[in-house]
């Protein structure tokens, strides 16, 4: 029987973290977090490293990693969300290239961090290995090697079909592109450690606490967060709510909590290994529009991931992760088609998380002294590293420091919201259907990308 739920794989052999305390009433802090995910954990663990001194409280509606942080494919990867193309044009090429390196080396900082504070987290830096299944995605996987030759930042390789079986081997490939600056790791392993650090830095973390509503400072008078516990004030409030965020007062359509389903395999035997490969533990992700991700796990299982059903209508969240059966079938039989020789093996767990997804696709990191408050998030589906980047450029921010992160492209951007329902929850349907059915007539010998996927690009306003 396939665990469905329980927030997710990740917590299954560790069990879920021992409750922590729920707030007590009222409270004043120097500075407080709403939510205990990677984005609030990373920017309370640089906050009180930088001033030991400061008072600071983080609230946590569940538990700290419940929501996507304690979820995802664990790809430590060094995306920057949305692509490099849009800043150019708003920031110039050359800061753009700043901030991929950036990204780059936060991916080397997480793994610092991890190794410093003691926590193992799985990681094994083996690179992403991107793969084409068909000639259209082929076709995709050459534009996207052209794009290379203007981002040599990324440090991409091109493979031939050989030498990407030769990596690992998945049914049909016709060729890759390796990017190295991406890491696996075990994505619980790594929120529950990065809470303990910061407990161990002196900040307290509120769990069970439910943040109905944010409020300004105003001339003199401290920020508040309104809970059903107590009210919290503080200088200043830093937003870390992610796919939650429409779940707050004012922020309903700010951005559009998107699903992510995953699946994992029991163990693998040797043998099957030995016909699959990936002695490297690349992540692995293929071409399609509506694309799977996918990671070797330490302990030799295969976990992969994909969009089961996107969007709920109303911007409705869902609780432990429960996925749909036939969400459930389609990632398996993807992976069947993947991995013929994983075709036996049973499927252990499935479960679901939230992402954000901004109107325009892109991450942001805001703050605003006249207010104190500040925000990071919008990440869609790349937030394992640019969560670590937000925390130390809110650090910044919060300390009034002007530094090399607080002028990257991402900082204290405006977005617009989304379209009030039903038009949000049509766009969503009626984008990922396209984006299915593209998939399907180029799975079926379509040479080139399916105009219809461009529809739903226009759509998305991606
Ligand atoms: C299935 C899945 C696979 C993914 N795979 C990858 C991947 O491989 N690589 C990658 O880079 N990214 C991936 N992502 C995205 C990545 O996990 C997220 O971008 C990242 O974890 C976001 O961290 P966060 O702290 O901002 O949000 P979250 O981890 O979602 O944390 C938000 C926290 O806020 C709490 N909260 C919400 N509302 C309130 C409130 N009102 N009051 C108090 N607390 C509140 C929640 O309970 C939650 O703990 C994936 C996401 C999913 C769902």
């Amino acid at each position: 029987m396939t665990t469905n739920g329980n927030v997710s794989f990740w917590y299954a052999e560790d069990g879920l973290p021992a409750p922590r305390p729920a707030l007590a009433g009222d409270l004043e802090v120097d500075v407080a977090i709403v939510g205990a995910g990677y984005t609030g954990l990373w920017s309370a663990y640089y906050l009180a490293k930088a001033d030991p001194s400061l008072r600071i409280a983080v609230l946590e509606s569940r538990f700290a990693g419940f929501g996507a942080s304690g979820r995802n494919g664990g790809w430590l990867a060094n995306t920057i969300t949305g692509g490099r193309d849009g800043y150019v044009k708003s920031h110039g090429r050359a800061l753009v290239g700043d901030f991929q390196r950036m990204l780059n080396d936060t991916v080397d900082e997480v793994i610092k961090v991890a190794a410093d504070e003691g926590i193992d987290a799985h990681v094994n830096k083996g690179g992403e290995l991107l793969v084409a299944r068909n000639p259209a995605q082929l076709g995709r996987l050459e534009a996207m090697a052209a794009e290379q030759l203007r981002w040599p930042e990324d440090d991409a390789v091109r493979l031939s079909a050989a030498a990407t079986r030769e990596r690992i081997n998945v049914a049909g490939a016709l060729g890759s592109m390796h990017i190295p600056h991406c890491a696996r790791i075990h994505p619980a392993k790594l929120v529950r450690g990065l809470a303990e650090a910061v407990e161990r830095r002196g900040v307290t973390i509120y769990e069970n606490t439910l943040v109905t509503e944010i409020n300004a400072g105003a001339s003199g008078a401290p920020a508040a967060a309104v809970t059903e516990r107590g009210t919290v004030r503080a200088a200043h409030i830093l937003r870390a709510t992610e796919g939650f965020t429409a779940n707050l007062a004012g922020a309903h359509r700010d951005w559009l909590p998107m699903n992510s389903s995953m699946i994992v395999t029991e163990p693998l035997d040797a043998g099957t290994w030995e016909q699959i490969g990936w002695e490297g533990c690349e992540t692995l992700e293929d071409f399609a529009h509506a694309y799977v991700y996918l990671q070797r796990t330490a302990d030799g299982r295969i976990a992969i991931g994909g969009r089961g059903v996107p969007y709920r209508f109303g911007s409705r969240t869902d609780m432990d992760g429960a996925t749909q059966p036939k969400t459930i079938k389609a990632l398996t039989g993807i992976l069947h088609e993947m991995f013929p020789a994983a075709g036996g093996a049973r499927i252990e767990h499935a479960w679901s998380g939230v992402l954000g997804v901004p109107r325009d696709w892109r991450a942001t990191v805001n703050y605003d002294p006249a207010t104190g408050l500040g925000f990071a998030g919008g990440y869609v589906g790349t937030g394992v590293t640019a969560t670590n980047l937000a925390g130390r450029t809110l650090t910044d921010l919060v300390l009034g420091r002007d530094t090399k992160a607080t002028v990257m492209p991402w900082v204290n951007r405006t977005v617009r919201r989304w379209e009030p329902e039903p038009v949000r929850w049509l766009g969503v349907q009626g984008m990922y259907a396209m984006y299915h059915r593209a998939d399907a007539q180029e799975r079926d010998g379509r040479a080139a990308t399916a105009p219809i996927a461009r529809l739903a690009d226009l759509v998305s306003g991606r």
